[in-house]
């Protein structure tokens, strides 16, 4: 469904929906046209003009990634106040687009080649594909951190010290018991992990895996378990 702005990334919604509000208040009535579009919603625009009837709308092919609408960060709107959906006699396109770069986002209405005034982006990523092709590779990659994204620093923290007792069990290598086996860089975050209640052990004892205690000590110098 081209038109769901809930299939784009969660920040984009955030603003879609800041962009309408505002452009009420200014009596500019917005609705939002394309969104997210997959490969073949794509492909089907690439036809047009082409194998299938009208005017050639894109250069780009679905399975090439290099439309921001494929990485669900891009949406276009149109005019809603019944003058017609792209009717730019009062430069209607233009006072949304500042609005619209008001709230941070990338307006096409600024690109030189092509000029697309009912486009919006977020702006993180550059103004094509490239770099998100180069970082994430697919988009379902890349929506896997969209979830990230939106976590808080807390949030981050609860996930780290959690994985660090669910893995104390997975590894099997060289393991130690007490935190007197454990060698000098590795003691002051063990002893903190175990004070703090994040490191239980088992009967046994501690458990703690060589690799599970590299682990832990990378995560401590970067301040996860401060
Ligand atoms: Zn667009």
């Amino acid at each position: 469904m081209s038109r769901d702005i809930k299939m784009c990334h969660p920040r984009l919604q955030e603003k879609a929906e800041k962009l309408i509000t505002e452009c009420a208040k200014q009596g500019l009535i917005v609705k939002l046209g394309e969104c997210f579009r997959s490969a073949a919603e794509q492909d089907a625009l690439y036809a047009q003009g082409r194998t299938k009837p009208g005017n050639i709308v894109t250069n780009a092919r679905g399975s090439s990634y290099s439309s921001m609408h494929q990485w669900g960060i891009a949406f276009d709107v149109i005019r809603n106040d019944g003058k017609g959906a792209y009717n730019n006699s009062d430069n209607w396109f233009q006072k949304v687009g500042k609005i619209g770069r008001s709230l941070g986002l990338e307006w096409g209405g600024d690109w030189t080649s092509p000029v697309d005034m009912p486009h919006f982006q977020l702006p993180d990523w550059g103004s094509t594909p490239t770099r998100l092709k180069q970082l994430y590779g697919t988009v379902n990659t890349f929506k896997r951190t969209w979830e990230v994204d939106e976590m808080t620093e807390a949030q981050v923290r609860e996930i780290a010290k959690k994985e660090a007792n669910d893995m104390v069990y997975k590894y099997r290598d060289k393991v130690y018991n007490k935190i007197s086996e454990v060698p000098e860089w590795g003691k002051a975050t063990v002893q903190k992990l175990y004070d703090k209640g994040i490191l239980k052990g088992t009967e046994k004892g501690l458990e703690i895996s060589e690799t599970l205690l590299r682990l832990l000590v990378i995560n401590d110098r970067a301040g996860l378990y401060n």
